[in-house]
């Protein structure tokens, strides 16, 4: 029936800091984990997940010299196949939890039967920034175009910057970055903002702060790395240039959560919903970790803390749910 017809002990969806810290501690405790990474796509839900759109990575511990995001994942790869986890670059298609062992499909998610049977799956498909879809947004991404002024925001030391977006991400970014940069612009599509009052008397006070109203952003400008922005006026539809060295897209995120509609508690806003303090979600067995969890910190190290705690998790169910572990 399934490719391999042996029933998992943990099949793990998704391969970022989450996926794959969960990935080393069950290796390590003997559960010969299948993870299925995910395949090659423009989009940051992709093998490796966000950190594999950044370029230096400066906050991850253990990196005194910092580290890109490609090859910190790279690393962590490498450690979780060094015990033995069994990585593939394939994309989940669909899953039913509905009944242990839990069934995941790969490829044809019409196939009758499934690719693999798993008694515990720990879910790691992390989230996506919401993007603005102009030319060369990917190639762009770590080379003036960020997602993150945690991450980002030092590289821009009295830089003039812009950040697009009227939320609470958003102000905070600017707030974030003014101490930084020395302007940032902050792109507003319509003549008022998201924000909740307080971040928007937050940034109305901060001085390096300018706000564009009804403004759009058209097109990045420069070749290696961003050199400048095209600006709209939303109102009289003209252009002007706009010159920033980083711009910041603070627009929204989205969880990878498509795969579990239906069968995996969510919060309103699209996140899987765990146990206060865990990681165990409505089904047991099934566990979630990393950001497709989390709409709070969304740190590299925060994500892998949690697909520790998954790892634990699912190790601790199978020991008491499992007679033949
Ligand atoms: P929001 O959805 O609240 O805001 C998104 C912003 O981006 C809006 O101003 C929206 O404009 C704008 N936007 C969306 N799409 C585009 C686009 N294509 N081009 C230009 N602008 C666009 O997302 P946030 O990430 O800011 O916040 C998400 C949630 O998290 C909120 O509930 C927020 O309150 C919360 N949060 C709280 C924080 C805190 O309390 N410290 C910090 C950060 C987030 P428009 O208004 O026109 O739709």
């Amino acid at each position: 029936m399934t490719s391999s017809d042996t029933i998992h002990d943990v099949v793990i969806i998704g391969s970022g800091p989450a996926g794959l810290t969960a990935a080393i501690y069950t290796a390590r405790a003997n559960l010969s984990p299948l993870v299925l990474e995910g395949e090659p796509s423009s989009t940051s839900d992709q093998p490796g997940g966000q950190l594999m759109l950044t370029t230096d990575v400066e906050n991850y511990p253990g990196f005194p010299e910092g580290v890109m995001g490609p090859e910190l994942m790279m690393n962590f790869k490498q450690q979780a196949a060094r015990f033995g986890a069994d990585i593939r670059t394939v994309k989940a298609s669909k899953v039913d939890l509905s009944e242990r062992p839990f069934k995941i499909w790969v490829g044809d998610p019409e196939a009758p039967e499934p690719t693999h049977l798993s008694k515990t799956v720990i879910v790691s498909t992390g989230a996506q920034s919401l993007m603005l879809g102009l030319d060369r947004e990917n190639e762009l991404i770590g080379h003036g175009l960020s997602t993150c002024a945690t991450c980002d925001g030092f590289f821009f030391r009295d830089h003039d910057i812009a950040v697009v977006g009227g939320g609470d991400s958003a102000l905070e970014e600017a707030n974030f970055l003014s101490r930084f940069a020395s302007k940032v612009y902050l792109v507003v599509r319509r003549d008022e903002l998201r924000a909740s009052k307080i971040m928007q008397d937050r940034a109305h006070a901060n001085p390096k702060i300018e706000i564009l109203w009804n403004t759009s952003v058209t097109e990045y400008v420069g070749e290696s790395k961003l050199e400048s922005v095209k600006i709209r006026n939303n109102l009289d539809e003209s252009i002007s240039d706009l010159a920033v060295t980083g711009l910041f897209i603070a627009i929204g995120h989205k969880p990878n959560t498509g795969l579990f509609e239906g069968q995996l508690d969510m919060k309103d806003n699209g996140y899987l919903l765990t146990q206060p303090g865990r990681t165990a979600t409505n089904i047991e067995g099934v566990f979630a970790s990393g950001d497709v969890q989390d709409d709070y910190y969304r740190q590299a190290i925060t994500a892998a803390g949690s697909g520790c705690a998954a790892a634990l998790e699912a190790e601790r169910w199978l020991e008491a749910n499992d007679e033949g572990h």
